[in-house]
């Protein structure tokens, strides 16, 4: 199969083209009629020579990954796409508007090995990665379908995508370069279940935002929802963090799920503020988004105030994340894309 030009980053399509014979700035251009005009063929690209352009054809494809399956609308605006890969597994992107910002929530991986218990991804278990071109194409097909309105992207949808560093790492690159896409790296979060051998990694190749989902303020309750913290245990991944390069005028961010009976306690809070004192940050507390056949629950809204107030407390800034979507489960954890579920097992069928 002919290689999909969109599985080159900036810098790998500059080498392409110069294996080519062509001058490497040809990229720019090539980049340019196929991220901001929506070329699909080489033929379209009419500045390039007749000869470059039966070159380009003999050597390269601007391929789909994405059918669309299915779109699904929320009470609240949001949006939730089902897309097919070639291959037959399916993935989904949430968009979500909030005035005049619209976040793309993309996936980067089918599944996630990750397990966490509270999240209904980890269901599915990890399939594959991502390629870049299915990760970029979820952008350019959602915002093509919606008026070319995306503003932000948050890399929290199906997946970790630090689990899949090579694919999300050329993607922000496309979706950074002002050549290419050209968001601004300051509109863009990825998040983590805290691999953190990768965040360096990820830190040191592109700059953007960076979202932990810490989820408990111990290594006993971290361990029991989020095996990951066996491996890397909450001292060592706050370390890390405070390491990260974080862009002028922004912050860390840590996710907090706040699940009932769980992590919900007033001793939680005051555990979760003196471990997170000192470090430039935001929490966003995420009311547990229920999602059948995942037994827990989420707490009433006053324990979830008091647990805001408590971190407030210490100085701490600390907002709760309005659930969007959830009646489409298009929420934070929801995301399964229509896998059914074995009724016995509540293991996913694929
Ligand atoms: N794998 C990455 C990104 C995808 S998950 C990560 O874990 O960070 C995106 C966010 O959804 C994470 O912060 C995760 O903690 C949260 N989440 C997962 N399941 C949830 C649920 N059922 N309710 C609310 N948030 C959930
Ligand atoms: Fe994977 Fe994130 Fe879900 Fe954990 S919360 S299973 S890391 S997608």
């Amino acid at each position: 199969m002919k290689a999909n030009i969109k599985d080159f980053d900036p810098q790998e399509l500059e080498g392409f083209i110069f294996e080519l014979g062509e001058k490497p700035y040809r990229a720019k251009q090539i980049g340019a009629w196929i991220f901001t005009k929506s070329a699909c063929t080489f033929s379209e690209m009419t500045d390039l020579s007749l000869s470059f352009r039966e070159k380009l054809e003999e050597s390269a494809e601007i391929r789909s990954t994405l059918d669309l399956i299915n779109e699904q609308e929320s009470a609240d605006g949001t949006k939730k796409y089902l897309f097919e890969l070639t291959d037959g597994n399916r993935i989904e992107s949430v968009l979500i508007p909030d005035g005049k910002r619209n976040t793309l929530c993309i996936s980067s991986q089918v599944g996630c090995a990750m397990g966490c218990t509270f999240c209904l991804t980890a269901r599915v278990g990890r399939i594959r990665n991502l390629s870049c071109s299915e990760i970029v194409d979820q952008y350019l097909y959602v915002n093509k379908l919606n008026g070319g309105c995306v503003t932000n992207i948050v890399y929290m949808g199906m997946g970790e995508p630090l689990d899949n560093l090579e694919n999300t790492v050329k993607s922000l690159r496309i979706f950074t370069d002002p050549n290419y896409i050209g968001l601004s790296p300051r509109r863009i979060t990825v998040s983590t279940s805290g691999l953190i051998h990768k965040i360096k990694e990820l830190s040191e190749k592109v700059s953007v935002n960076l979202s932990v989902s810490l989820n408990a303020p111990t290594n006993s309750i971290r361990d029991e929802i989020m095996p990951v913290n066996k491996r890397f245990p909450i001292s060592a991944l706050l370390k890390e963090c405070k390491r990260f390069p974080i862009l002028r005028r922004k912050f860390l961010t840590f996710e907090y799920v706040i699940i009932n009976d769980i992590n919900d306690g007033k001793a939680d809070a005051h555990e979760l503020a003196k471990l997170l004192k000192g470090i430039k940050c935001k929490i966003n507390l995420i009311p547990f988004n229920e999602a059948a056949p995942i037994k827990y629950k989420t707490p009433p809204i006053d324990r979830v105030l008091e647990f805001q107030n408590i971190l407030g407390s210490y100085g701490l800034n600390v907002k709760i994340r309005k659930s969007r979507g959830s009646d489409i489960l298009g929420a934070c954890g929801q995301l399964a894309a229509s896998y059914p579920l074995d009724k016995k097992t509540k293991k996913v069928i694929h």
